[in-house]
């Protein structure tokens, strides 16, 4: 590891994300991105020493620029390091025929019914070899790095047995030990009712409860438990179950709520005080209010509306009745197979009417606020880890603007740099 002080200097703007009050942004507070214009940074042991424009570091640290390795940023933007907080990148197989099964008429619900959807994953998922899945959620998680992400939230749910579910979130503790991107795990028992329990929904449900929840505690594999609320899914009875159930036992919850019907899943956020609530396609505006009071954080997936042909989450209304918003890239097989953050930012602005100052706000602060890690990652401030992305653009809207293509010039990950543009 470096040890070295390193000095970023000449940044054209640098977007640090700067939080004027603990928690996550809400409202205009999304839109302050607390910019320096000729920025820079100095890091010490992989964490942020100081912040301030070039002009500043360099008196401060007059006498120990030698000492460091000095970087040009070339007037370039600088963010903090991406943070996508809800995926499902720990998977078996592939689901690109019912990709174009969709193309052709047929809905997701109507494929998942018919036994592929979930199901085909998780099969796939429960013959993988550990070694298997870990090889091919690795390769996923460079992409992510060379899309600019430096943390990641990931989740189980693929798994119709407790050794399958085990098997991912091992899959992610090792992973999150070898790879520089840091994985925060959430055990999604809860994802769909497998094949074995068809028709005895009620006797899975207690299988959560029961024997995964204290399976999964015990070897200490997540941090974050999450529910498929849904129509046909889990109702919203079992899924509060299932969610106090982890909470009592000390994980905390998330909701995939009201994604393909409104069944009142973010209200049930609000009153079981949820970090967030996951989708929200079909969110009404009491639901919303909800959230609002109650503090969960809305965590939208655009990809996932763009890939299902489905009307985005009404963000706009979310952010004007003082939901805090995160965004995601969903990345799974069968919804949203993509591994762009970038990609979700520009169709945060493009679908849901998001400007790019609440977009980027969503992709770094408020994502880190939705997997609750604010205190170390998610803004450039005095004392939080070295996490940050140059990006070949000048300013943090080219990056919303010229949409479509990945802007990444170089990730560092706790002051080391992993994607070298510098060389290109
Ligand atoms: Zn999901």
């Amino acid at each position: 590891m470096n040890r070295r002080p390193v000095w970023i200097q000449n940044i054209g703007e640098l977007a640090t994300l700067k939080a004027s009050q603990p928690g996550p942004k809400k409202g205009a507070e999304m839109s302050n991105l607390g910019l320096i214009e000729n920025g820079s940074l100095w890091i010490e042991k992989g964490r942020i020493e100081a912040v301030g424009t070039t002009v500043q570091l360099k008196q401060a640290y007059a006498a120990r620029i030698e000492e460091a390795d000095v970087i040009d940023a070339g007037g370039g933007l600088v963010t903090p390091g991406l943070v996508d907080p809800h995926t499902h990148f720990v998977y078996g197989g592939s689901r690109e025929e019912e990709f174009e099964k969709r193309l052709q008429g047929f809905t997701y619900m109507e494929i998942m019914n018919a036994g592929g959807g979930i199901h085909s994953t998780a099969e796939k998922t429960a013959a993988a070899s550990f070694n298997g899945l870990y090889n091919e959620a690795r390769v996923r998680l460079d992409l992510f790095l060379r899309h600019g992400v430096t943390t990641i939230e990931g989740k189980s749910g693929y798994g119709p047995n407790l050794e399958t579910e085990l098997k991912q979130l091992r899959v992610m503790q090792a992973l999150n030990e070898k790879h520089p991107i840091d994985i925060i795990s959430t055990f999604m028992g809860a994802h769909a009712v497998p094949k074995s329990y068809a028709g005895q929904e009620e006797r899975y449900v207690e299988t959560v409860i029961n024997e995964m929840i204290p399976a999964v505690m015990e070897e200490g594999l997540a941090e974050f438990i999450d529910v498929f609320c849904e129509k046909d899914v889990f109702s919203i009875e079992q899924s509060r179950r299932i969610l106090m159930a982890g909470k009592a036992a000390g994980l905390l919850p998330k909701i995939h709520a009201d994604e393909i019907v409104a069944t009142g899943g973010a209200e049930l956020a609000a009153e079981i005080g949820a970090v967030s609530a996951e989708h929200l396609l079909k969110t009404g505006p009491a639901g919303i209010k909800a959230m609002a009071e109650a503090g969960v954080i809305a965590c939208l997936l655009p990809a996932t509306a763009l890939f299902l042909g489905e009307e985005p989450a009404d963000a706009r209304r979310m952010i004007d009745l003082g939901v805090a918003v995160a965004i995601s890239t969903d990345c799974n097989p069968g919804s949203s197979p993509t591994v762009s953050m970038p990609l979700v930012m520009n169709l945060a602005c493009l679908m849901m009417k998001m400007t790019p100052a609440e977009t980027l706000t969503a992709a770094t602060y408020n994502a880190a606020c939705a997997i609750s890690r604010e205190d170390s990652i998610g803004s450039l401030e005095e004392g939080k880890q070295a996490d940050f992305v140059l990006w070949n653009v000048r300013s943090y809207r080219e990056l919303q603007y010229r949409f479509g293509v990945n802007h990444v010039h170089s990730v560092w990950k706790r002051g080391e740099l992993l994607v070298n543009g510098f060389n290109q």
